[in-house]
């Protein structure tokens, strides 16, 4: 994109994760013009599908996959799981196997209200920032959807 270049909206969500298109749908819902900016050439962030042979339809999970009772908001996304497999994460070069972010001892108890507190007009989601499941699946939805609720809410 040339740098003079800009884009008309009411909300940029940054990332395409569960966290940013949860927040992005609810924004939607809620009537707001939304662009999302992903940084790599797909969207799903942590949570990753690879195709099984040639139907489309047929997939195997690689990232987030499991979930269970009291994880609520994951269970209404998810639909229909089909396929086992087992992978090597600690091999990701990234990563090397981390699936979630972690803090030292005492940092979520003096500093984790921080991580989603607005600055201006930025509002942060990300599992991380979760109150329940954090680092999981149904945290990331749930972060999604309280920084939507945040920016309609700020948006008037
Ligand atoms: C191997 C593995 C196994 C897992 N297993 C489970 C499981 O069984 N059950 C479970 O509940 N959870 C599991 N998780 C965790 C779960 O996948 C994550 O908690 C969840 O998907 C995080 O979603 P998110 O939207 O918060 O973040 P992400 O999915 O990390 O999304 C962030 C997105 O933002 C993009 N981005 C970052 N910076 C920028 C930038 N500057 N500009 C543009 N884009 C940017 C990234 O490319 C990414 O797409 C697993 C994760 C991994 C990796």
């Amino acid at each position: 994109m040339a740098a003079d270049s800009h884009l008309d909206t009411d909300v940029a969500v940054v990332g395409a994760g569960l966290a940013g298109l949860v927040a992005a749908r609810d924004l939607v819902r809620a009537g707001l013009g939304v662009i999302v900016l992903e940084a790599r050439d797909r969207v799903g962030g942590r949570t990753l599908n690879e195709p099984v042979g040639a139907d489309p339809e047929q997939v195997v999970e690689l990232g987030g996959q499991w979930f269970g009772p009291t994880q609520h908001r994951v269970s209404a996304l998810a639909r229909r799981p089909e396929r086992y497999v087992e992978k090597v994460w600690s091999e990701e070069p990234y990563s090397g196997g981390g699936y979630a972010g972690y803090m030292p001892p005492g940092a979520w108890t003096d500093h984790g209200a921080a991580l989603r507190a607005a600055i201006g007009p930025l509002h942060w989601a990300g599992s991380e920032t979760a109150t329940i499941w954090n680092g999981y699946m149904d945290g990331a939805i749930q972060s999604g959807q309280r920084a939507a609720r945040e920016v309609a809410s700020a948006l008037g």
